[in-house]
């Protein structure tokens, strides 16, 4: 029989159950022991599904708390210094403790020590915590989380298979603390207690160990290259007997597949969704010993798998490494998707048409075993049946009528250089706005939402369920606006939003109301920590049947005289928040959402809207992992917010906004987009982020965040004027605006009201000694 593969499974539980209980846990409302009791429950029901679903090569130590790459700095004991006087001791229950510290931070007994930096897991929606090294730095095994867990799964009578982050990977991504030393002079120290914990496992009666080396997808130095041949030298050494698995994702190989199959081990895993075609290059090179698992199943798209382009790279395969050499497996663990498709029965958000094109994690464990048996050709009886029905789906949706709309193909074949170009340069279009707007220097705003209140959100809720008739609803949005117009006015913010209030999600507000978009009732993934989110699904061309935000933004504007802002989400963070079609180039997909967006735009400034916003907080996020495909990306990034933004007369002021971004290697690219305004996180950074604006000379208006909407904190107007001073003296006066870091959704109205005052003041006395 074919051996079918599975990296890992999600862990926040079918129901986001982890999360209540991790929740629960933090607000002290359940005890430790039934935190873990709840873990232990969650890991239990995943085995036991995989097992079912005929996976041979079922993972352990996937599941997490919080973060499999902190579960490792536990396990290795890198546990920075600020939180040693947290370690009483070993054990799962002393541990944990420390471990969400780590992961949150500890305000407590008079204790106030700040997390770990969390950042993005590759191109992923996920966040890890970064690993902290100092010089010299010791390791010594201190989580026995990995072996604990291989237990608890044998004692239930499953043969697992651990799953560890590689040493490779952990150390390269996390960061020095300080100067003198590289992270990988760490290797040597660290070696011993992979090699312990592989030594552990084996007497625990472990056969095969993952170890998850993704960094072999990224652009590799030639120290880097150097280091994973001796790293894994020496573990195959102290593995005594056991068998590893490297497993690489997320990219091809590329120039590192000869680094990767050379590896003394017993497997490894490639990605063949993202490493599309790469197999025939890698085939001819797979020495003789080594078993090949092919990530043919998409561990990071919703997408049912096509058997029969399934089929046809695993007998490329098998022909040429034969069946014991070739295992079945999703390209990825399978964290980045939703759990089980089957929890889907509200067919207004998920027509049963589309349903029958996905596969969530549950649903790709059967795809796994059932391109197994096919390949394998020892299969059950039904197993022919199975294989016609997805050739069925994958029929029905390539002519599906849902999906293809003739004239958004062809509008998009249409698009020309002068669709994504303002008529005039920003030099001739800024006099006019300023005759048109009439703003005062260091202009004030807002980044759009408003305090998204309990009740507000009730509102919602009571529409959904028939509580509330529209017209209802209506009314009590209308009067949020309201209040919230006649609020900026009186504090002198110079341009006012309306607030945000109507919408659930940025995204998933305009996504209802485009066509193309699919919603799901329980499609959680996890982000980070407790934190879920619920991507949409792109399934067809996109097109936009009504206007979307122009009845709230006229209903705004007729409140005032000053210029209110209209508020839309932009082409690339519309497609990065999303699950997005794999039948057709993720660019198409993008220029159709801009195309819509640019329709939106064009009838917000029909609609007497003299100043739109287009946010793209992601514009970042889709960015290649490989250097020698970015530009590509970039390129077309820049054109699809260009097409959205460039349907308007000169006098049309466009901001775009986008936060958490570092722009160092992209800031020519930023200033390609020609957004008129662009506002930015640059508060946390103490105004430094500028920098690289100041630098590059970015010839259009900016507004650097001067306070921190995370924190409910109050910034004092000294502490915004010290802020603004430094602005001003980097980027030219004239340029600059003043607002918050990102929308103020999370913040109470005391928060909003009491710091966007402090922030009218301090761009008041700035005027005043100007
Ligand atoms: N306009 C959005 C808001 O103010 C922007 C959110 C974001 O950047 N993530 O909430
Ligand atoms: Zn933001």
């Amino acid at each position: 029989m074919l051996r079918t593969n599975n990296l890992g499974y999600p862990r926040i539980g079918n129901l986001r159950q982890l999360k209540k209980s991790n929740e629960a846990y933090w607000a002290g409302k359940i005890s430790r022991e039934e935190l873990i009791a709840a873990g232990k429950g969650i890991r239990r029901e995943n085995w036991l599904l995989q097992r079912d679903a005929g996976i041979d090569l079922i993972p352990s130590g996937d599941f997490s708390f919080y973060d499999q790459v902190l579960d490792t700095s536990l396990m290795v004991g890198a546990i920075p210094p600020r939180y040693h006087q947290l370690v009483e001791g070993k054990g799962p229950e002393r541990e944990l403790d420390l471990y969400f510290a780590m992961a949150r931070g500890y305000q407590r007994d008079g204790k106030d020590i700040t997390a770990m930096e969390m950042t993005k897991w590759f191109d992923t929606n996920y966040h890890y915590l970064v690993p902290e090294f100092t010089k010299g730095q010791q390791f010594g095994l201190f989580s026995e989380k990995v072996m604990d867990e291989f237990y608890e799964a044998k004692q239930l009578g499953i043969q697992t298979k651990p799953v560890l982050l590689g040493p490779l990977s952990f150390l390269l991504l996390g960061k020095e603390k300080e100067g003198g030393f590289h992270r990988l002079d760490l290797l040597d120290s660290l070696l011993p207690v992979y090699g312990e914990v592989l030594q552990r496992l084996k007497k625990l009666g472990a056969e095969y160990v993952q170890l998850d080396e993704p960094c072999l997808a990224l652009d590799l130095d030639k120290r880097s290259r150097q280091a994973y041949r001796k790293a894994y030298r020496a573990l195959a050494e102290q593995a005594a007997g056991l068998k590893l698995i490297v497993a690489t994702y997320f990219e091809g190989l590329g120039d590192n597949a000869n680094t990767a199959l050379n590896l003394p081990v017993q497997a490894l895993h490639i990605d063949l969704v993202r490493g599309e075609g790469e197999l025939y290059q890698l085939l001819p090179k797979v020495p003789h010993d080594l078993i090949l698992s092919l990530g043919v199943v998409d561990g990071r798209n919703i997408w049912k798998n096509d058997y029969e382009k399934s089929l046809l790279i695993i007998r490329d395969a098998l022909n040429v490494l034969g069946k014991d050499r070739v295992w079945i497996a999703p390209s990825c663990s399978l964290l980045h998707v939703p759990c089980d498709l089957d929890l889907e029965t509200d067919e207004k958000t998920l027509p049963p048409g589309i349903k029958d094109w996905l596969a969530f994690a549950k649903q790709k464990l059967a795809e796994v075993s059932d391109l197994g048996k096919l390949a394998d050709g020892s299969g059950d009886t039904d197993i022919d049946a199975r294989l016609a029905a997805n050739r069925r789906s994958q029929q029905a949706r390539a002519g599906s009528r849902l999906i293809h709309r003739h004239a958004v193909k062809q509008r998009v074949q249409g698009i020309t250089e002068a669709d994504s170009t303002r008529p005039t340069p920003f030099t001739g279009r800024k006099p006019k706005q300023q005759v048109n707007l009439g703003l005062p220097d260091f202009p004030t705003t807002t980044i759009g939402s408003f305090p998204q209140t309990g009740e507000v959100r009730s509102w919602r809720a009571r529409l959904k369920k028939g509580e509330l008739s529209g017209a209802e609803y209506d009314t009590l949005i209308k009067q949020e606006i309201e209040k919230t117009i006649r609020w900026q006015e009186q504090t002198g913010i110079d341009v006012p939003v309306h607030g945000e209030f109507e919408r659930n999600d940025m995204v998933e507000y305009f996504g209802e109301q485009l066509r193309g978009y699919a919603f799901t009732g329980y499609g959680w993934v996890q982000s980070y920590g407790s934190r879920c989110v619920k991507p949409p699904i792109l399934y067809g061309d996109v097109s936009r049947p009504e206007d979307m935000s122009v009845y709230w933004s006229s209903y705004s504007q007729s409140l005032t005289p000053r210029p209110v802002k209209g508020m839309l989400t932009g082409p690339v963070t519309m497609l990065q928040w999303s699950f997005v079609r794999n039948d057709q180039p993720r660019h198409d997909t993008l220029f159709q959402i801009a195309l819509a967006i640019r329709d939106e735009v064009v009838a917000l400034e029909r609609a007497g809207i003299k100043i739109i916003q287009i946010d793209e907080p992601a514009f970042r996020e889709g960015l290649p992992l490989r250097k020698a495909d970015q530009q590509l990306y970039l390129d077309r990034a820049v054109q699809a917010f260009k097409l959205s933004s460039s349907g308007v007369r000169d006098e049309t002021q466009i901001h775009t906004h986008m936060c958490y971004s570092e722009f160092n290697d992209i800031i020519g690219d930023i200033a390609r987009m020609d957004a008129d305004v662009i506002t930015i996180e640059t508060s946390r950074s103490q105004m430094e982020l500028l920098d690289v604006f100041a630098d590059f000379k970015y010839p259009n208006d900016i507004g650097p965040g001067v306070y921190d909407i995370h924190s409910p904190r109050i910034p004092p107007v000294e502490e915004i004027l010290f802020l603004l001073e430094k602005a001003k003296a980097v980027i030219p006066a004239e340029q600059l605006w003043v607002n918050p870091d990102c929308g103020l959704k999370t913040r109470t109205w005391g928060e909003a009201t009491a710091a966007l005052e402090n922030m009218v003041e301090a761009a008041r006395i700035l005027r005043s000694v100007k």
